[in-house]
């Protein structure tokens, strides 16, 4: 299974430039559908503001900083744990030997790091390992748990509307057959049966 599940991360392109980065929030955020880039973690189940993360640092990529191509979505926890990791520590070099981070807007993240059915997230590859183990931490964090969460969530959601639904039926059927035994009650009052 994919980290996103199934929404798909990509950024909008032809986006106006900013000068400070801040101000691509709303956009980042529509495009990352409110979910963290690395960890997939929704906005609904954490306190932690969400934050705009340098994909490559702005230690090794001071011309990068405004750059949207270079922005990601990310939870609290990642970024911190992220923080300015690049192991090449050259903004033109993303891997070094087995390790380096890939961009999760890109169709590569899949190839790299994937979830397990219990929602664990592991690593494919040998990048993907050190993004797992490394970086983000992936295997000492409640990765899991937040999974479990989010598809609770999201269950919760379906289910709430389905009894709201049901109950509108249910209370306008309720008020029909009411009407209807005033009506029957009148008539059989009426004939003195
Ligand atoms: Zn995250």
């Amino acid at each position: 299974m994919r980290v996103h599940g199934e929404k798909v991360i990509s950024r909008r392109k032809n986006i106006e430039t900013c000068s400070d980065y801040h101000d691509y929030l709303p956009e980042l955020r529509e495009d990352f559908q409110h979910m963290c880039g690395y960890c997939g973690k929704i906005e609904a189940i954490t306190k932690n503001a969400f934050e705009i993360d340098h994909f490559i640092p702005k230690k090794y990529a001071k011309e990068k900083e405004n750059d949207y191509n270079n922005l990601v979505y990310s939870c609290y926890v990642c970024n911190r744990k992220k923080s300015d990791k690049w192991p090449s520590k050259d903004s033109k070099i993303q891997f070094v030997d087995s390790k380096g981070i890939v961009d999760p807007a890109s169709d590569d993240y899949d190839s790299h790091v994937e979830r397990r059915e219990n929602g664990e997230i592991y690593g494919k590859s040998e990048v993907g390992k050190y993004m797992v183990e490394e970086v983000f931490k992936f295997n000492l964090r409640p990765i899991r748990e937040v999974w479990q969460l989010m598809k609770l969530i999201e269950k919760k959601k379906q289910l709430r509307e389905k009894i709201k639904a049901n109950m509108e039926k249910n209370i306008q059927e309720y008020l029909e057959m009411d009407e209807m035994l005033d009506v029957l009650e009148d008539i059989l009052f009426e004939n003195k049966e």
